[in-house]
């Protein structure tokens, strides 16, 4: 018998210590947090907990007091748009908006690195996904050397800062990392290969990145020990296997939702005696 699932355990179990050191090869890619029900199991918690968010998403926007940022990030095919789409399955497309960064546009990099990230920010009642995010700054930027080390090196700093300016506004943020093994990449990457529908997701550069393996654990480790903050964690998601992947950011997101105590705001007018006439 696999334990029941307590999404405010799991919640806790890969939440990131503000002020710890982390070393990736203490987290396991492949824990299921001792759950063997499986993928069958995996998909009956993942809809309870689709409802759950459903509920929720609405209480935010009706509201319309707070702002959620949920970041994701990770290695290629680690699952940044499977989690979009299986853990968001169901949420009113209205309250919800995904933000996907890419290479930067000339007039992008013209600027700071926070100014495009800032636009995209959510609003009162909104959730925003970032697909990728500031912290590529610190991550690709850092292994390529596209910017000297005194410059990127100061970005932890300023990210914190940026972070710690939306949550004091009224920003709930939530960071996941999409913690894969590099055999399971592997895997990913073939049947991407195999499968010519897949095709269009495949680019050369995906193996440059992969070649470039241990450079990018150790740029995620600086990030994961320098930028997770009681108000802006990072949650180390094992994520080998996409059903456990999916309840893991799928409980942290509706327990943190929860703690907001939001409520429907009381209607404008009294509507006590109302009668709706024939
Ligand atoms: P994908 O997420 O597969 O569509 O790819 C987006 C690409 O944009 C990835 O290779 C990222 O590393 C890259 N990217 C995102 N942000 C930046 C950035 N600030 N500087 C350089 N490359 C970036
Ligand atoms: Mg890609």
């Amino acid at each position: 018998m696999s334990p029941k699932l307590d999404p405010y355990r799991i919640e806790k179990r890969y939440r990131v210590e503000p002020g710890s050191e982390i070393h990736l090869s203490d987290w396991d890619p492949s824990d299921t947090a001792g759950f063997d029900g499986g993928k069958e199991e995996g998909r009956r918690y993942l809809s309870g907990l689709n409802q759950q968010l459903e509920s929720l998403q609405e209480l935010l926007y009706a509201e319309n007091k707070h702002k959620v940022l949920i970041v994701l990030q990770g290695m290629d095919t680690s699952g940044k748009d499977g989690v979009i789409r299986h853990v968001f399955e169901g949420v009113n497309p209205q309250g919800v908006r995904v933000a996907s960064f890419k290479v930067p546009t000339p007039l992008e990099l013209a600027h700071d690195y926070l100014w495009r990230v800032h636009q995209q920010t959510p609003g009162k009642g909104e959730m925003v996904i970032f697909n990728r995010s500031h912290y590529e700054d610190v991550l690709v930027v850092r292994v390529h050397s596209l910017v000297p080390e005194e410059v990127w090196s100061r970005r932890y700093d300023q990210i914190n800062a940026f972070e710690r300016l939306l949550a004091e506004e009224g920003t709930i943020i939530l960071k996941f990392f999409l913690h894969i093994s590099k055999e399971e990449q592997k895997a990913r990457l073939q049947a991407r290969l195999d499968d010519e529908t897949k095709h269009w997701k495949f680019s050369l550069g995906d193996l440059k990145e992969r070649a470039l393996w241990p450079e990018y654990q150790k740029a995620y480790e600086d990030v994961l020990s320098k930028t997770s903050s009681e108000y802006a964690p990072w949650y180390i998601v094992p994520s080998d296997r996409k059903w456990f992947r999916n309840l893991v950011v799928g409980s942290a997101l509706v327990e943190r939702l929860k703690e907001l105590q939001m409520s429907y705001p009381a209607p404008k007018d009294d509507l006590s005696q109302v009668v709706i006439e024939d």
